[in-house]
C-alpha cells in the first residue's frame, strides 16, 4: 500500500471509529482527538485543542493516568488503563483502553490513547453487584439454608444456616459446583441434565415448587430436606436460589406417628372384633340357656310334690347355676353394648324408697347368708331407669356378699345431700387398699390377691359406673383392708 493510501486508510479509521482516540504531547496537551472523542465529551475540536488532558480527567484518576503515561514515555510499551473523563455538561463517562507512544516519523514524541466508553457496562455491573450484595445480606441470617448458584451451577451464596446443616462453611462452598458438595451421587447426573435443559429450553420441572429429597452432609451422610428453587434473571445472567430445610426431625416424627396410627388401627380393629365376638357369643349363649332354664323348670314342676326327691335337689342346684350363667351372659351383653355406645337408658320418675324396698325384698331370699339392713331410707323422687339402677344395687350387694364372711351384715343407707340422693352399700368384708379405689371401676380389673378364691370377671363395677355416669351421677368407694368397704353412688333428684 502506498504511503498516501495508508494515511488515507488510517485517517478514515480515525474519523469513523467508535473508540475515543486522543494524541497528546509530552506535556499532556491535546494535539489531536477524533470525532468520537469529541462526540462523547460534547466538545468541538477548537474548544479542546492545546488544552491539558487533565482538564478532562476526573481528579481522582490524575495520579493513575500520570504514572501510566510516564511508563509509556519511558519506553515500557503499551499500558492498559481505566479511568473517568468529564464531559462538557459536567457528567462523567468511564473509559477503558490502551495508552502507547505514537509511532512518528518527525521525531516528536506523542502519546496516543485508544479508549472505549464502558459507562453502560459499568453501570450494569455495579447494579448487578449491588443486587447480589443486597440478596446476600438478606439471605445471611434467613431461617432456612439459602444457596445461590449461577448458570454454571457454581455456588455464589451460602448462608449461615447452610453452613449449619451441611457442615461446609462459606469459604469451603463459595465457587464450588453445587453437585460436588451436597447432591448425593445418584442424583448428580439428573441435576446436571436439569440445569442443561433449563438453559436450552427455559423449562425446569423442579423450579418454583417444593420437593422433598435427600441431601448430603459434609461427613457423607444423607438426610431428608425440603427444597424449593427459584430462578431470577439479574440483567443477562440467571441465578438459582435454593431454599432448603432439614426435615429429619419431621420425617422421624411422621414415621413414628404413622407407626402409632397403624398400631392404633390394629388395636381398634382387634377391639372391634372382640366387641363383635362378645355381642354375637352372648346372644348365641343366651338362646340355649333359656331353653335349659325352661326345661329345668318343667322337670322341677314334675317332681315338685315328691317329698325328699333327690331329683328336686339337683334341679334346684341346676336352676341356681343357670341363673348365674344367665347373669354372666347379661353382663357380657351389657359390656358389648357399652363398647358400642349402645347401652340404652329409659328414664322414668320413681319414688326411690319404694324401689329400694322392692329390690331388697327380691334380694333377701337370694343372699340368704347375710342380713341386709336398710337404714335411713328417704322418700326421694328420681328420674331414672329403674331396671338399670336395680342392676347397680344388685351388683353392689352381690359383691358385698362375695367379699365378706358368711353372716356378716350388709347395710343399705340412703340420704340426700344438696341436689343428690346418695346410696351406700356397706359391708364388713375383706376391704380394699386405697391404690385400688379407682382401678376397680375399670373393665376387667380384679384385685390380684382375691381373684383366685372368688369367681368373677371384673366387669360388674365397670357396668355399674357406666350406668351411674349415664344418670349424671358419680360412684366411688371408701374402704379399709380387713375392715370392710362402703360403695356409694349419687343420683340427681328430680325437679
Ligand atoms: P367381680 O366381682 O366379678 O370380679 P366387679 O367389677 O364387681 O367384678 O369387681 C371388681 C373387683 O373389685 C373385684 O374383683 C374385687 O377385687 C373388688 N371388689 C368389688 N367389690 C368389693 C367389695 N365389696 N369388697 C372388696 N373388694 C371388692
Amino acid at each position: 500500500m502506498s504511503d498516501i493510501k495508508t494515511e488515507l486508510y488510517f485517517r478514515d479509521l480515525f474519523e469513523h471509529t467508535s473508540d475515543l482516540v486522543h494524541i497528546l504531547n509530552l506535556q499532556g496537551q491535546i494535539i489531536m482527538v477524533n470525532p468520537s472523542w469529541l462526540f462523547h465529551l460534547g466538545y468541538t475540536f477548537e474548544e479542546v485543542n492545546g488544552r491539558s488532558i487533565y482538564d478532562f480527567i476526573k481528579t481522582d484518576y490524575h495520579p493513575l493516568f500520570k504514572n501510566n503515561r510516564n511508563e509509556v514515555i519511558k519506553g515500557y510499551g503499551t499500558k492498559e488503563i481505566e479511568f473517568e473523563l468529564i464531559t462538557k455538561s459536567g457528567s462523567t463517562i468511564v473509559v477503558k483502553g490502551q495508552v502507547s507512544m505514537l509511532d512518528n516519523k518527525v521525531d516528536l514524541p506523542y502519546t496516543r490513547a485508544v479508549l472505549k466508553d464502558i459507562t453502560a457496562q459499568k453501570l450494569i455491573e455495579s447494579e448487578s453487584e449491588l443486587i447480589k450484595l443486597r440478596l446476600s445480606k438478606f439471605f445471611r441470617h434467613a431461617p432456612d439454608a439459602v444457596i445461590v448458584i449461577n448458570e454454571k451451577q457454581v455456588i455464589t451464596e451460602w448462608n449461615l444456616k447452610a453452613e449449619l446443616i451441611f457442615g461446609y462453611n462459606y469459604d469451603d462452598a463459595f465457587g464450588k459446583p453445587l453437585s460436588d458438595l451436597i447432591i448425593p451421587h445418584r442424583y448428580r447426573e439428573a441435576h446436571l441434565q436439569g440445569m442443561e435443559r433449563f438453559m436450552t429450553t427455559g423449562h425446569g420441572p423442579v423450579l418454583n415448587k417444593t420437593i422433598e429429597i435427600s441431601a448430603m452432609h459434609k461427613s457423607g451422610h444423607e438426610f431428608p430436606v425440603s427444597l424449593s428453587i427459584s430462578n431470577i434473571k439479574i440483567f443477562d445472567e440467571w441465578m438459582f436460589v435454593a431454599f432448603i430445610t432439614d426435615i429429619t426431625e419431621r420425617k422421624n416424627l411422621e414415621s413414628i406417628a404413622a407407626q402409632k396410627e397403624t398400631e392404633l388401627l390394629q388395636s381398634q380393629l382387634l377391639d372391634q372384633r372382640k366387641t363383635n365376638f362378645l355381642s354375637v357369643a352372648s346372644h348365641e349363649l343366651r338362646t340355649p340357656l333359656t331353653a335349659i332354664k325352661g326345661y329345668g323348670q318343667l322337670a322341677y314342676s314334675l317332681v315338685e310334690n315328691e317329698p325328699d326327691s333327690k331329683m328336686k335337689t339337683f334341679l334346684i342346684k341346676m336352676n341356681e347355676q343357670t341363673d348365674k350363667l344367665n347373669h354372666f351372659i347379661s353382663e357380657l351383653m351389657d359390656l358389648s353394648k357399652i363398647e358400642n355406645g349402645k347401652l340404652s337408658i329409659n328414664k322414668q320418675k320413681v319414688e326411690f324408697d319404694k324401689l329400694l324396698t322392692g329390690i331388697i325384698d327380691v334380694m333377701r331370699p337370694i343372699i340368704k347368708q347375710h342380713p341386709i339392713i336398710i337404714s335411713g331410707s328417704v322418700a326421694a323422687r328420681l328420674e331414672i331407669d329403674s331396671t338399670r339402677i336395680e342392676q347397680v344395687i344388685n351388683n353392689l350387694i352381690s359383691n358385698a356378699e362375695k367379699y365378706s364372711e358368711s353372716g356378716a351384715e350388709i347395710e343399705i343407707l340412703s340420704y340426700i345431700k344438696q341436689d343428690f340422693l346418695i346410696v351406700q352399700v356397706k359391708d364388713k368384708g375383706i376391704g380394699l387398699a386405697a391404690e385400688n379405689f379407682e382401678k376397680i371401676f375399670d373393665r376387667f380389673f380384679r384385685v390380684q390377691e382375691i381373684t383366685n378364691h372368688v369367681n368373677g370377671f371384673g366387669i360388674g363395677l365397670f357396668i355399674s359406673s357406666e350406668i351411674i355416669k349415664q344418670h349424671n351421677g358419680h360412684i366411688w368407694v371408701e374402704s379399709e383392708v380387713g375392715k370392710g368397704s362402703t360403695f356409694s353412688f349419687s343420683l340427681p333428684l328430680a325437679d
